[in-house]
């Protein structure tokens, strides 16, 4: 396996597996986000996430890296141009390739990804090409619920991979992510399988609350590194940000573990109620989010034993996508919150109602 430099740190080639998380304080504010990254760094993250949407964020950047030791890795959306603006105070840019169709459609993937590869290059940067279920390239076909999407996700990270060979450059790893254990097994399987050569980074997105965020995480990433697969790792929770080092404590619980040879997971399958909601990032549309997906857990125990999964997203940018194949989801927006069922929108509700509004729509299923 190749080796991938991201600041301080080089992945693949043998090295330990590192571990990362992410910041979800506001990127603007300077002196929240430095305090979590060096928090998280502290605590053993090897690499720390951050959020960047506007120019605003991208000026923030550099005051952020002057202040923190952390080796910053750096979230793209749909603006693929900020690439340039962030690069030189990140050590690593993760790009999405279903977000690169999402605007200035007149212009390919391929020459957006040649312009983030630019700015990698340029700034001794890495780079993730981060698949995700909930929001694939649209040219591939979507939603096919008999393999999870499992091929959409493999095309894509090997089509990305394979133009970037092109552009010569190597320093760069790959995620195929789902909130479903056993797509992340299988997907990451067949990727390895294909590019023995690029380092992954593992996770399950959406994991949740714990217990559960844990367990799902476990399942999937057990098997995984008892192969030799993946050279870093999430371990996705949604808690407040004062709470994300608990992502870091259960990814070295998970290594120390199969290390040790103390594997508990097996297959996972859904026989009760799944709840799955993304951890928060500096994207959440209101900071009750966590609380809201704490009310949701808490309302639905009494439908525990029903296998139904409830989608909880905190933004608008992944939320339409991401409850798309729930029977039931919910994403935020800044003062209201959207409801779904089973892909057609309900409703949008304030703060006060949606619980309600779910439980009521829920009974209303059966
Ligand atoms: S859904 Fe939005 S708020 Fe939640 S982690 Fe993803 S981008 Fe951040």
């Amino acid at each position: 396996m190749r080796l991938v430099r991201i600041g301080t740190i080089s992945i693949g080639g043998g090295n330990p597996v590192a571990i990362q998380s992410m910041a979800a304080t506001k990127t603007s504010d300077i002196k929240a986000t430095v305090s979590t990254c060096q928090r998280l760094a502290d605590a053993g993250a090897s690499v720390v996430r951050i959020a960047v949407d506007s120019k605003n964020d991208a000026a923030a950047l550099s005051e952020i890296r002057k202040q923190t030791t952390a080796n910053l890795s750096v979230d793209l959306q749909e603006n693929y141009k900020l690439a340039e603006l962030v690069a030189p105070h990140v050590d690593k840019i993760r790009y999405n390739p279903g977000h690169l169709h999402h605007s200035e459609t007149q212009t390919s993937w391929k020459d957006k990804v040649k312009f983030i590869v630019q700015a990698a290059k340029d700034n001794n940067c890495a780079i993730r090409i981060g698949v995700n279920c909930g929001s694939l390239d649209p040219t591939l076909s979507q939603n096919n619920k008999t393999d999870k999407n499992i091929d959409p996700m493999i095309r894509s990270a090997i089509e990305h991979a394979e133009f970037i060979d092109t552009l010569n450059f190597t320093q760069y790893c790959v995620s195929i992510k789902s909130s479903d254990p056993d797509t992340v097994i299988a997907a990451n399987r067949r990727f390895y399988n294909i590019r023995p050569d690029i380092p992954l980074h593992l996770g399950v997105t959406e994991a949740g609350l714990l217990p559960e965020g844990l367990i799902k995480s476990r399942a999937a990433l057990e098997p995984l590194l008892a192969d030799g697969i993946g050279a870093t790792l999430r371990v996705s929770l949604t808690v407040s940000n004062n709470r994300k080092e608990e992502e870091i404590i259960a990814g070295k619980l998970i290594l120390d573990n199969v290390k040790n040879g103390k594997i508990y997971s097996g297959s996972w399958k859904q026989t009760a109620l799944n709840i799955i909601s993304c951890p928060s990032c500096a994207r959440v549309e209101n900071d009750r989010f966590v609380t809201l997906a704490e009310q949701i857990y808490e309302k639905t125990r009494p439908i525990q034993n029903y296998p139904l999964t409830i989608a909880v997203m905190g933004c608008r940018v992944n939320g339409p996508g991401e409850t798309d194949n729930a029977d039931f989801g919910v994403w935020c927006g800044t003062n209201s919150v959207n409801l779904k069922h089973k892909g057609t929108i309900i409703g949008t509700f304030s703060y006060n109602e949606i619980v309600t509004k779910l439980l009521e729509l829920i009974k209303s299923c059966f």
